[in-house]
């Protein structure tokens, strides 16, 4: 902060005060009806909220800049800082200004933070908003991670900071903590989470006293959990800044790796699973997929999407859901019809924690409720398991509708504090008071119609402000006509205002009465969130059910709409797929538009796929495909493909050759090369590998060396990953030649009329490696420097080979050409130069310059 100028007013000491509790927050300081800012966060918060930034001064003192922003509003404005990663301190007056001399006490009630936030203003009704802890010692990492919206509570146990950050950019929380010692955990974060809000938390705080104490408040065991210290972090945060109530969340629930399919963050990224590579949701999986009706589906199914399953027990049981509801769509429709007359239960429920629902949010929630019980009688009739399983957990709360029900107006206004919550005939009381206020009305209407016969003035009026409540105004002109005993109250530009005895007497029984009732009433609507409140753990079961089912009757949805069928899945590790479609570029292009295409894979062969073919041939979308099938039906969704054997994998690696890539930054050949020693180093068990085009971001002859050792390495790993290999290295499909497991396909292209036609479809065998040259002769380039080309191509070929009938490339060290010279062997020149050589002597210019004269040296004799 700036350094505030030596003499601040009362006010702004109590400012300061409040500011340097919440230093890393931007201090909302509730004047009247604004809340301002003052020095460094008014510069800092003017240009985000666009508001125009003053400043505030007395003559001789160096102005104070600020900013503010109206009471009412404040929702939309906290929302654009929390969007920029900001944090906001509320510090709200503690008495009514109207009551206290001088300054009023003002505290900070709430710190809302992107990750604590539960306003609706401030979430996207489609995506999680997760606040995670991540904690990492020598026995081994955790995530904890809560939505405080929803109230979902995730434990992660991990092995090491790049796994922490991998998952992190999986749940792609709005808000981190992490120990502030942990350097080193810190900075893997910032990379994979970059713009994150990273608060570095004192490490006490990560002790697991926290969290155990709240899990036995809960009546579950703690020993039942390990890693505990992540999410006492989060609790204690959530008690610094949220202050509010916490019932709502559900108990963690532990996600261990090896039940879901494991993606990293390269791999989610060039599948384009949740955006595209440009970050568009049009042509992404989950564009194709969803077909939710509720946020809370629209939720699920990205989680579905991130991380698929791995035990068929748990596939097998959705497919049969999904199954059912695609084979009786009527029955689905009239489902859906119910479905979508359905609030965000999951979202109501974060703010009922909060004790933040509008009277709207209770009728709403008891209207949503009513649907629930439909739904779950009409599914009730199922024979799928998980569907009978969702219609057991979805719980009608029926003895909660009919309270509110009962209370509740039927149409409320959003504010609860302006009357017109409760139901007419509830309470007597409320009854009673509504009649006085009513009938006061009625009765000052009168008064207007009495007054103007009494006094003969037409034009007299009875009106209401709220500086002095009801008065009769009568203009100038008819000013001799006013009586005795009106009492003059103010005189404007055109008019008098008076009151008479009678009108002030009805204005204390209607403006009585009004202030009571709607008192009264706010009392009554406070008593049904309370005892709403109750609920939540069942609230949130019920919300989970929803999300499931509207997560399968979307992709039942998809199913029928595009023509998926439902796959087949092995603990085998093989991969047979029978036309084939990439979900994405069908949808794009059309179904008639897509060309479907087989695969097969397996650990005794083909275990390796290499796929030539010329630029834009189809390679990329066939690679992509295999493994976007794969991955649907580990989500336990159908596939679009005439039929599909799929052995479960437990990981996806997806690599794409830099140029293909728009990442920043880093050198893209250096994050490419990255990415695939992350693959060679993980490979599991059960991994499908997708190559494409590696090796592209360097010079040919080292691209195809690393892609020539990358395939080998893959083809001698005792695991045997099963991998599809695009590559436009024609050198590539020697690879064949050698490895018996490994196999060429490439796609067909023919010329026709003098035009290269894609057939997009895969055949065996290596493409031509001719190709480019007809390319450029159909682009028109000279007949005689075509025919120089094909001849120096034949060269090129007819070298590829060794003596031995091997491919050059894949000569070993064992096997040297007999014509290699050794470098010391041969010159013993070299050797005494070296010899020569005091390193301690030289400035390293000379001993640059020595060294190049070496190299030179070596090179001639070469
Ligand atoms: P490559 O990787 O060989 O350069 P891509 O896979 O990027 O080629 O495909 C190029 C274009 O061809 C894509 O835009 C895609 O829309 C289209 N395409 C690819 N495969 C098919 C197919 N099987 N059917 C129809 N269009 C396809
Ligand atoms: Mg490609």
């Amino acid at each position: 902060m700036t350094t505030p100028p030596p003499k601040l007013t009362p006010m702004l000491e109590q400012y300061v005060r409040a500011k340097s509790e919440h230093p890393d927050a931007l201090l909302f300081f509730r004047l009247g009806d604004f809340y301002e800012m003052f020095f460094e966060d008014a510069e800092i918060a003017a240009p985000i909220l666009d508001v125009t930034l003053t400043s505030r001064s007395k003559k001789d003192d160096v102005p104070i800049p600020m900013c503010g922003v109206p009471h009412f509003a404040v929702q939309a404005y906290i929302a654009k800082l929390l969007a920029a990663g900001k944090k906001v301190a509320l510090c709200e007056q503690m008495q009514d200004p109207a009551t206290v001399k001088g300054l009023v006490e003002r505290a900070v009630v709430r710190v809302v933070t992107p990750g604590t936030v539960t306003e609706e203003e401030s979430l996207d009704p489609k995506v999680p908003n997760f606040l995670a802890a991540a904690q990492l010692d020598g026995a081994g990492g955790t995530i904890a991670a809560v939505d405080l919206s929803t109230g979902e509570v995730r434990l992660v146990p991990l092995s090491d900071h790049r796994a922490i950050a991998d998952e992190l950019a999986r749940l792609a929380p709005r808000e981190v903590l992490a120990p502030q010692d942990a350097t080193e955990l810190i900075t893997a974060i910032e990379v994979a989470l970059p713009g994150v809000l990273l608060n570095r938390i004192p490490p006490i705080q990560f002790t697991p006293d926290g969290a155990e104490t709240w899990l036995r408040s809960r009546g579950a065991d703690p020993t039942a959990f390990s890693g505990l210290g992540a999410l006492s972090a989060v609790l204690w945060y959530l008690g610094q800044t949220h202050r509010a109530g916490l019932e709502h969340l559900r108990l963690p629930e532990v996600q261990g790796r090896a039940d879901r399919l494991h993606l990293d963050q390269a791999t989610r990224r060039n599948l384009e699973l949740l955006s595209t590579l440009r970050g568009e949701r049009r042509g992404s999986l989950l564009w194709v997929l969803d077909h939710t009706l509720t946020p809370m589906g629209g939720r699920l199914l990205r989680q579905w999407i991130l991380a698929p399953l791995t035990q068929a027990a748990g596939i097998g049981a959705r497919l049969d859901a999904v199954e059912s509801l695609r084979d009786q769509p009527t029955w689905r429709h009239s489902l859906e019809a119910e479905l979508r007359g359905v609030g965000d239960l999951e979202r109501l429920n974060g703010r009922l924690a909060a004790a933040r629902v509008t009277p709207r949010d209770i009728t709403g929630l008891a209207a949503t409720l009513r649907r629930v019980g439909e739904l779950r009688r009409a599914l009730l009739s199922t024979t799928a398991p998980l569907l009978q399983q969702v219609a057991a957990e979805l719980d009608p709360m029926d003895d909660v509708v009919a309270d509110i029900e009962r209370t509740m107006a039927d149409d409320p206004p959003l504010n609860a504090h302006g009357g017109g919550l409760v139901r007419a005939g509830l309470d007597a009381q409320v009854d009673e008071l509504r009649q006085l206020s009513s009938h006061g009305k009625q009765f000052i209407s009168q008064i207007e119609i009495d007054e103007r016969q009494r006094t003969g003035i037409t034009s007299l009026k009875v009106r209401f402000n709220n500086v002095f409540g009801y008065y009769i105004e009568v203009t100038k002109p008819n000013l001799h006509l006013v009586p005795d005993d009106f009492r003059r109250k103010q005189t404007t530009a055109n008019a008098e205002r008076f009151v008479t005895p009678k009108l002030e007497e009805y204005e204390a029984k209607v403006v009585g009465a009004e202030e009571r009732v709607r008192a009264l009433e706010y009392e009554i609507f406070s008593r049904i969130v309370v005892e709403v409140a109750t609920h939540q753990l069942r609230l949130g079961r019920t919300a989970n059910a929803l999300a499931q089912f509207d997560v399968l009757r979307s992709l039942a949805t998809v199913a029928e709409q595009r023509q998926y069928i439902r796959p087949v899945l092995t603990h085998e590790r093989h991969v047979a797929i029978r036309d084939g479609r990439h979900p994405v570029v069908e949808a794009m292009a059309g179904r008639a538009g897509f060309v479907p295409n087989d695969c097969v894979l397996d650990p005794s062969g083909p275990q390796i796929l290499t796929v030539t073919g010329p630029n834009m041939a189809g390679k990329s979308t066939y690679l992509r495909q295999v493994a976007i099938l794969t991955l649907m039906a580990q989500m336990g969704g159908f596939v679009p493909a005439a039929s599909a054997e799929i052995g479960i994998v437990d990981r996806l690696f997806t690599r794409v050759g830099a140029s293909d890539n728009l990442a920043g930054g880093e050198s893209t050949f250096m994050v490419e090369m990255k990415e695939t020693a992350e693959i060679l180093s993980n490979l599991t068990p059960r991994s499908l590998v997708i190559l494409d085009e590696i090796g592209r971001g360097t010079s040919t002859f080292d691209g195809i060396s690393i892609a020539w050792a990358v395939a080998e390495f893959l083809h001698e790993a005792v695991t045997r990953p099963l991998v599809l290999f695009a590559t436009h290295y024609h050198e590539l499909t020697d690879l064949a030649r050698l490895h018996e497991r490994i196999a060429n396909c490439s796609v067909a292209v023919r010329e026709w009329k003098g035009e290269v036609v894609f057939l997009r479809r895969i055949v065996e065998g290596p493409a031509s490696q001719s190709y480019g040259i007809q390319v450029a002769r159909l682009a028109g380039v000279p007949d005689p420097v075509i025919a120089r080309a094909k001849q120096i191509l034949r060269n090129l070929e007819a070298d590829e080979l060794n003596a031995a009938g091997k491919p050059r490339l894949a000569q070993t060290e064992e096997a040297p050409a007999t014509a290699q010279l050794s470098l010391f062997g041969g010159d013993t020149r070299l050797r005494e130069e070296l010899a020569e050589i005091d390193v301690d002597q030289m400035t390293p210019i000379e001993a640059l310059t020595r060294l190049h004269a070496l190299v030179v040296m070596a090179r001639k004799g070469r």
